[in-house]
Order: C-alpha cells, then sequence, then structure tokens
C-alpha cells in the first residue's frame, strides 16, 4: 500500500553497551507514527553495510552518531516528506539517495531507522502488527529461540574463543514453553557455576561469560543444566557461533584467547570432532567470511549433519549471499537487518534463501536496544529460529516477551 510521508526526524539515543545509535520516528498522513532504533556489532562482518559514526574523539570516543542523525534529518527527509511510498519504492529511493553499494554515504544505520520505522507506521495505518503487515494474515509462524547462555570472543572478557554457545529447545510444541525451559536451563547454569566458584557475571547479550579451560568445558556445563532443569538432549539440542571471521589470519586461524594457531582443514576436523560428540545442531562462522574454499570443504562434509549458517558470511546482502549460494556454501543464513540497511533488502535475501532451501535466523546484535522489530520479521518470513540473546538483559528479553505477546495473538493463549 502507498502511504503518504508527513515527517521523518532522527535522534542519538544509547544502546546497551552505552554507544550511541540512531533512533527514527516517521510520521504518516493520518498521524500514524511510530519509532524504530538501530543495533549495532562488535564482532561485525567486513562486507557489512556501512556504519556512520562521527570519528569526534571528544565524545563517545568518536562512536557519536549525529553525521548519521543529519544524514536523516537534513538530507533524506526533505526528499522524503509529501511523496507516497510502499516500503518497496521507500527502501529503493534510499537506495538511491545514498549511490553507494554499501550504504557508505548516508549510513546504513541512518537508511535502517528510517525503512523500519516507515514498516511499523505502515502496519499502523493498515491496523495491523508488524509481523502480519509483512507476512500476510495466514503466514505467521513461531520461530525456536536460539539462547546464548554462555558468551565468549568479542561479547566477552573471559578466556572462550568461541562468541555464543546456545541453547535450541526444540522439543516443544509452543514458543511458550521453548523460552520458559530456556529460563530453566539458564538458572541451573547459574547455579551449577556458583557451586563450581565460577564467575556468574554476564556478556553483552546476557550469557555467563565464566573462564574455562575449553569449549568442551562449556558444553559439558550446559549439558549438565539442561539435565538438572529436567529436561534431556533430544528435546533441548546445543547450537555454536563461532564468530571465526575474527581468527581468520592470512591462510590461518588464530585463536586470540587460547594461542592456538590451525589450519582450515584443522578447524573443520575440529567442528567435526564437537558434533560427534555433542548434540550440536548448529554452527554459525565456521570459517572466515573470505575463506570461501574452507566454506565449501566444510557444506560438503558437515552440511548433512549441522547447520552451517553464515553471518559475516551472507552479511544479509542479497547479492553476496546469491554468490556464494550458487556455489552450494552454507545451509541456513542469519538475517540482521542492519547488515543491509533496508527491510525490503533484507526480505529480498530471505524470499532467495528459503526459495534455496537455505533455514533462516533471524538476529539481534550484541548491541541492542528494547526495539523488537526482529521478533516480528521472524514471525512475519516465518523463520525457524530467532537469536535474541539470553533470558536476560532487558534488551534481549524485549524480543522474547514481544514473541510471547505475538504468539499469545496469534493462536489466544
Ligand atoms: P555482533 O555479534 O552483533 O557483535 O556482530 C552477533 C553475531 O556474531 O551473531
Ligand atoms: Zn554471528
Amino acid at each position: 500500500m502507498k502511504t503518504e510521508i508527513k515527517e521523518i526526524y532522527a535522534r542519538e539515543i544509547i544502546d546497551s553497551r552505552g554507544m550511541p545509535t540512531v533512533a527514527v520516528t516517521t510520521k504518516l498522513r493520518g498521524e500514524f507514527c511510530a519509532t524504530a532504533s538501530v543495533p549495532s556489532g562488535a564482532s561485525t562482518g567486513k562486507y557489512e553495510a556501512h556504519e556512520k559514526r562521527d570519528g569526534d574523539k571528544n565524545r563517545f570516543f568518536g562512536k557519536g552518531v549525529l553525521g548519521a542523525v543529519k544524514n536523516v534529518n537534513d538530507v533524506i527527509a526533505p526528499k522524503l516528506v509529501g511523496c507516497c511510498f510502499t516500503q518497496r519504492e521507500l527502501d529503493c529511493k534510499i537506495c538511491s539517495l545514498d549511490k553507494s553499494e554499501n550504504k557508505s554515504n548516508l549510513g546504513a544505520n541512518a537508511t535502517l531507522g528510517i525503512s523500519l520505522s516507515f514498516a511499523h507506521a505502515s502496519a499502523k495505518q493498515c491496523a495491523m502488527p508488524l509481523y502480519k503487515y509483512i507476512g500476510g494474515a495466514l503466514h505467521a509462524k513461531m520461530p525456536i529461540p536460539l539462547l546464548n547462555i554462555i558468551n565468549g570472543g568479542a561479547h566477552a572478557s573471559n578466556n572462550l574463543d568461541i562468541q555464543e554457545f546456545m541453547i535450541a529447545p526444540v522439543g516443544f510444541n509452543t514458543f511458550g514453553d521453548a523460552i520458559r525451559c530456556g529460563c530453566e536451563v539458564y538458572h541451573a547454569l547459574k547455579s551449577l557455576l556458583v557451586k563450581k566458584g565460577l564467575s556468574v557475571s554476564v556478556g553483552d547479550e546476557g550469557g555467563f561469560a565464566p573462564n574455562l579451560t575449553s569449549e568442551s568445558e562449556a558444553i559439558e556445563l550446559i549439558i549438565e543444566a539442561i539435565k538438572h532443569a529436567g529436561y534431556d538432549t533430544d528435546t533441548v539440542k546445543i547450537a555454536l557461533d563461532a564468530a571465526s571471521s575474527e581468527w581468520h589470519e592470512g591462510e590461518k586461524y588464530v585463536l586470540p584467547k587460547s594461542g592456538e594457531t590451525l589450519s582450515g582443514s584443522e578447524l573443520i576436523a575440529r567442528w567435526d570432532q564437537l558434533i560427534s560428540k555433542y548434540p550440536i545442531i548448529s554452527i554459525e562462522d565456521p570459517l572466515g567470511e573470505d575463506d570461501t574454499d574452507g566454506w565449501k570443504m566444510i557444506t560438503e562434509s558437515l552440511g548433512s549433519r549441522v547447520m552451517l549458517v553464515g553471518d559475516d558470511l551472507f552479511v544479509t546482502n542479497p547479492k553476496i549471499f546469491e554468490k556464494h549460494a550458487s556455489c552450494g556454501i552454507g545451509n541456513a543464513i542469519l538475517i540482521k537487518p542492519n547488515q543491509i540497511g533496508t527491510l525490503t533488502e533484507a526480505l529480498d535475501v530471505i524470499a532467495e534463501a528459503k526459495e534455496r532451501g537455505y533455514k533462516i535466523i533471524l538476529s539481534h546484535r550484541s548491541g541492542e536496544t528494547t526495539d523488537t522489530s526482529v521478533a516480528d520479521i521472524a514471525v512475519g518470513v516465518g523463520a525457524q529460529f530467532i537469536k535474541a540473546g539470553a533470558p536476560c538483559r532487558g534488551e534481549r528479553v524485549a524480543k522474547y516477551n514481544r514473541l510471547l505477546e505475538i504468539e499469545s495473538e496469534i493462536y489466544s493463549i
């Protein structure tokens, strides 16, 4: 549906790490008004759309976003206000104003704020929740949560190289039961860590961040917690995010915390051992974003046994996804709307990935706000999974609580 934009304005707000980010409010004809805010990553992929930061060391260590805010208010808004758009037309217009391949002129933090707030306001105008506006009334499907309950890598100052150790409560009929299980396992893990005298302080995504001897110890603790909470590993599986682009140096992988150096095939052998030993259903970024030969090898050798999720590899970019998917790389895609900078482009890559039989995982970022757009997008597109951190920290539980709200709306529970 085409709709007329009356007003667009952006502001600088702060995210869950106390760093600045962009919030945009869009008002449509008829006073339908909505605000969306933009998240930010720590282990960002090299080919992500450009996140515009001011670089003024006197403010927020150079991380201010006043330039991105100015781009919304002074550059983009004057070109849009008073005009009528569909979502696709708006997002195309934004891309054409930017003119670059990766939003490097206007900033993806500026463009996504406009794109998402327009979607929210348009949904309001249609008297629909966002998930229904995106997916149509019949399409809605609840995703399985991937809860990141042990944090490492760039998200924590402990000694674990793997960035995320997640639980996947796969054996439940409702999202509510899956989340309940996730919370119970999270609490059981906390008790175990306390008993062992290990730290229960949390990382950026709300998972615990203890110092442990190895990734196997982290996985074994999680399995123990699953059992203590009264579940088993048929109903609750494990998913990892290696975020291994962070380790890739030349031809080798240098794990910064353990100090180990591995070749690509040694790293693949390490993943093979782990999935043979433990109930792991998914590994995200098992190899670096530029290691396409390695990705081919791992997809051939492990792709039938486990989800191989491209995050830094695909960066939610339809062209990059197309290039890799046509070579048969990976079998699941992580969707982070701020990696590409407009909702339409994110929906386009999802459509293409579904067409090719890839699993879809919507995702938050490590730097978040209480914006819940990814929850609605996950339901709207019928994604199999959503990654929104541990059941801890307001910006993480906002997404899970929005999903509980959606589930009660869809199924009247
Ligand atoms: P990021 O991490 O938001 O810091 O990039 C999340 C992820 O790698 O999935
Ligand atoms: Zn990742």
